[in-house]
């Protein structure tokens, strides 16, 4: 029986890893180079690598072993429960399952291809942002605002129905609904996630309050605005989820308009012990006419083929982004090769997240001002302190507006029936104190990409913001002899040797227990962005 069930899970990987490596090249393709070509061969990729998970014969087998609690040794155990996780939600009728990918592929297409009815032309997602970023006159901020509103009008139906087939198919594998069902193949315990959201909502409301009262007051200054109410369109995108630029009092992007990302990104990934010259040479970093706009990182083959791509500009902001692809880059560089395909990856979205958000914080930290970024003693504490103010904003907004999409997305599942579009601003109003435009019945939340291309997927963000914090005190308190995270060797390290090299062998939470002596402690959060101090 042991020896059927090692047999089964080699022959799964060894089928596995090719297809996944295909698809993950196709990827990479269709992003350097849109053209119908390389989008028509990804989602031939893609039916390929996820046809093996849609074998019913393959899953019954497997559910069996598992219930059978054959003595198996703990990878092997570890790698049936990756292996069955990976089956469930493609446990549906092979038409059904495309007719998915096919309603999926539509409204991203939409999403991408969509654009807005604005001053008697039309407008792209981009064009409508940098309206909110950088236009003065609130009447044409409020067009702009509404206009990035329009693809929630064009895609909520066709939504609304993907997810009522995305439940239908949950409760026929015996989920109560879609989202619970992805909670427990992300190994998250739904219940306990929602009643640390709803802490960290009532924890953060008075600094919130205070924090937004201030950035309020000076955007609305600002733009002249005289109006009491918060209306959507002060801020600078149009979920308020970042923090508006035009509210710091300081601009980082001064610091940043001679330096060379690349190397500073190679500086501190160095001082503290981790060689990215390799990732480097793999990387595709400046902006070029067809390539893809955002920033990711892929792991092309789980065996050192690992790839990012940024459209680097001189400014804080892809500082920042740089620092933080590359500390997925990391994580999936420095695994251990001697585990088996399926474990050698990061524990969790939320676990890759946390480095590579550790890291990412690291531009607006008044040490790493100075000893990377050239900053003098005076600068970078002068700098640092406006710095340190914006990345604590930056963490409050972004919790905020978390907890509103995370509670919303809940409910789209929970009961789609409901009037959303009120919810949508109801949370809006409570969680972000954003003030709904009066008489507005429009389904907003349907043009938040998320929900309809990564669903049950945004609650990662802040457990990975969690995991950042815990994994920085830990370090300042148990690893670093001395001075802090950055110039020390140690942390890249303890990194790899508690975080990186353990891969899938645990769950993210056993793994943070391993890596810092506890599990998951929203405390350090809290004591670093949320306290008042
Ligand atoms: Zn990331």
């Amino acid at each position: 029986m042991t020896s059927e069930i090692s047999n089964y899970i080699r022959r799964h990987e060894a089928a596995i890893a090719p297809l996944y490596k295909d698809y993950s090249q196709k990827l990479w393709d269709l992003s350097l180079s849109g053209s119908e070509e390389r989008e028509k061969a990804l989602v031939e990729a893609k039916e390929r690598y996820l046809k093996v998970y849609n074998n019913s014969e393959e899953f019954r087998q497997i559910r069996q072993w598992k219930s059978s609690h054959v003595q198996t040794d703990p990878i092997e155990a570890r790698q049936l429960k990756l292996i069955h996780d990976a089956f469930v939600p493609h446990q549906i009728k092979e038409d059904v399952l495309r007719d998915i990918v096919r309603r999926e592929t539509e409204i991203e297409n939409l999403f991408n291809t969509f654009r807005a009815n604005f001053e008697g032309g039309e407008a792209s997602d981009n064009q409508l942002r940098d309206v909110l970023r950088n236009e003065n006159d609130i009447t044409r901020r409020r067009a702009a605002w509404e206009a990035s509103k329009q693809i929630g009008h064009e895609v909520a139906s066709q939504l609304l129905e993907l997810i009522a087939i995305r439940n239908r198919e949950a409760r026929n594998l015996g989920y109560p609904d879609y989202y619970s069902m992805m909670f427990e193949l992300q190994e998250l315990d739904e219940k306990w996630v929602f009643s640390l959201f709803e802490r960290l909502e009532h924890l953060s409301e008075p600094i919130f309050s205070e924090m937004k009262a201030e950035l309020d007051a000076t955007l609305k200054e600002k733009y002249r605005v005289t109006d009491l109410q918060t209306y959507p369109w002060l801020y600078s995108d149009p979920f308020f989820q970042e923090f508006p630029a035009a509210g710091a009092s300081e601009s980082l992007d001064e610091i940043f308009k001679d330096s060379d990302i690349e190397a500073l990104t190679r500086a501190h990934y160095n001082s503290i012990g981790l060689d990215i010259e390799d990732l480097l040479r793999r990387a595709d970093l400046y902006e070029r006419e067809g390539k893809s706009q955002h920033a990711f990182c892929l792991d092309v083959d789980h065996e050192g083929d690992i790839r990012v791509l940024c459209n680097i500009r001189k400014n804080e902001r892809w500082m920042s982004t740089m620092l933080h692809e590359f500390g997925h880059a990391v994580y999936d560089k420095y695994n251990d090769r001697s585990l088996p395909f399926s474990l050698r990856t990061p524990a969790h979205i939320l676990t890759t997240e946390a480095i590579a958000m550790l890291n990412g914080r690291m531009s607006k930290d008044p040490d790493w001002l100075m000893k990377i970024g050239g900053l003098s003693e005076g600068d970078a504490k002068r700098m640092g302190a406006s710095a340190l103010k914006t990345l604590r904003s930056e963490m409050l907004i972004f919790l905020r507006w978390a907890i509103t999409l995370v509670r919303f997305e809940r409910e789209l599942y929970r009961n789609s029936g409901q009037n959303l579009n009120s919810l949508w601003w109801k949370y809006v109003e409570r969680v972000q104190k954003v003030t709904p435009p009066s008489n507005r019945d429009q389904p907003d939340w349907a043009s938040k990409i998320h929900l309809a291309s990564s669903p049950v997927y945004y609650q990662n963000y802040v457990l990975g913001e969690l995991m950042a914090s815990q994994l920085l005190w830990h370090i300042h308190g148990k690893v670093v002899r001395s001075g802090s995270y950055a110039g020390n060797p140690e942390v890249g390290q303890y990194l790899v040797e508690n975080v990186f090299k353990p891969g899938a062998r645990y769950d993210w939470n056993t793994l943070l227990k391993k890596a810092t002596g506890e599990e998951l402690n929203p405390e350090h959060f809290v004591r670093q962005f949320v306290d008042n101090n």
